[in-house]
């Protein structure tokens, strides 16, 4: 079901992209990654004689909303696709249905923010079919909301029988996100991080039947060491998961994974990059002191399961990274993964956060896949059948 199959000349492709990008005041695009995963989709239908209408969300806009109109992506993309974009303010109706008609092949049109109207969140059936009146085909190249029935994402595709596929950036995601679901190379490393361990529960009881070792860092770590009978201070602790916590280190006795927790930290008196510092071995942080990124020792530690693993996988960060005094213990990650990749390491890195630090320690092209869809790569590890690709899937 990917775009080589389906001949696009003098086709209408509408193409649901996620173009949820930052901006800044002046609507300059701060972090374009998502425009840009797109290109290779839209130029392959350009350069095939298709006509490309780009259809997206922006934020969560309740009703129009002038400052998330997607009118201010169109300069942008146009600079990107080295060519002119139209575009018009709505997303619906006659007028636009006209507008793709009189489209030329090889133009790009890009629509008004879908989620001005309610119905693309809730997956209004006629809604959808509003939309795919703007197409002969239907693409979907958003992963980052394929774990939503919207209307766009999935509730559409149910109006184009065969005509619908998946876009480059979609049957990228799904293949190398494979290689990490079932069949691994072993060793399979998963490094799991980030502030809370609440919202990677599943996460880390799925992955403990795929990998041989567990790591786990960030503010989540303390929960754990909390659990285990250690000082954590003024730690980010959840106490009321204090009790799941000694199950997963149980589970992953039963079950023969490595499960590393970092050994020492680089603790603070307030959550600022300006702090006092002390470092204190896990389970010794002084009352008083919060621990904000992992230690020397860990770091190490960490880097050389990294290396020695053949398969790799990184969600969520190690520290509050975003402070330079705290972002160590993530770089030195960033940096084990880069270099495992070099000595062929299949590294794989997803989630918000941990792409985030990829990305500014400039290291996203040294590793074998970056993810852009944080919540739908986690529900798909997870094991969830996600809408947007169960519906190019079904007839
Ligand atoms: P998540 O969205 O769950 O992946 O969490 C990412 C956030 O966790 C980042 O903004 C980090 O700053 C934060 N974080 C990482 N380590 C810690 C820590 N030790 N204490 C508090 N927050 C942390």
């Amino acid at each position: 079901m990917t775009l080589d199959n389906l001949s696009f000349q003098d086709k209408r492709a509408l193409i649901r992209v996620d173009f949820n990008v930052p901006m800044d005041a002046d609507y300059n695009v701060t972090d374009d990654t998502r425009m840009r995963a797109t290109l290779p989709t839209i130029t392959k239908i350009i350069n095939e004689g298709g006509k490309v209408i780009l259809m997206s969300h922006r934020g969560r806009p309740k009703g129009t909303d002038e400052s998330l109109s997607m009118k201010h992506l169109v300069s942008h993309l146009s600079t990107l696709l080295s060519k002119e974009v139209k575009f018009i303010n709505e997303c619906v109706g006659e007028e636009v249905v006209d507008m793709t008609n009189s489209l030329k092949s090889g133009d790009v049109l890009l629509i008004e923010n879908l989620r001005f109207y309610k119905e693309e969140t809730a997956g209004d059936v006629s809604f959808a079919q509003e939309l795919s009146k703007l197409g002969d085909i239907y693409i979907n190249d958003a992963f980052g909301t394929a774990h939503r029935a919207h209307a766009s994402t999935a509730i559409i595709a149910q109006f184009f029988d065969k005509n619908k596929c998946f876009g480059y950036v979609m049957s990228n995601e799904i293949e190398n996100i494979n290689k990490v679901t079932g069949g691994a190379k072993k060793p399979f490393t998963a490094i799991v991080g980030g502030a809370k361990v609440s919202s990677k529960i599943s996460i880390i009881l799925r992955l403990m039947d795929e990998v041989d070792n567990l790591i786990i860092g960030g503010g989540m770590t303390f929960t754990f060491i909390k659990a285990k009978g250690g000082h954590v201070g003024n730690s980010l602790v959840e106490d009321d998961k204090l009790d799941l916590a000694i199950d997963i280190i149980q589970k992953a006795k039963e079950k023969g994974v490595n499960l590393y927790l970092p050994t020492d930290s680089v603790n603070a008196d307030k959550f600022d990059n300006e702090a006092k510092i002390s470092n204190s071995s896990i389970e010794n942080i002084p009352s008083g002191y919060m621990g904000l990124d992992i230690g020397q020792e860990t770091a190490k530690q960490f880097s050389q399961v990294v290396l020695d693993s053949s398969t790799v996988l990184w969600n969520g960060p190690m520290g509050v990274f975003e402070m330079e005094n705290f972002s160590h213990g993530t770089k030195a990650v960033a940096d084990a993964l880069s270099e495992a990749t070099q000595h062929g390491t299949y590294t794989l890195v997803g989630g918000g956060d941990s792409v985030a630090a990829i990305n500014k320690y400039g290291l996203a092209d040294k590793v074998s896949y970056v993810s852009t869809g944080g919540g739908a790569m986690l529900e798909y590890l997870e094991g969830k059948v996600l809408p947007g690709i169960a519906a190019i899937l079904e007839d």
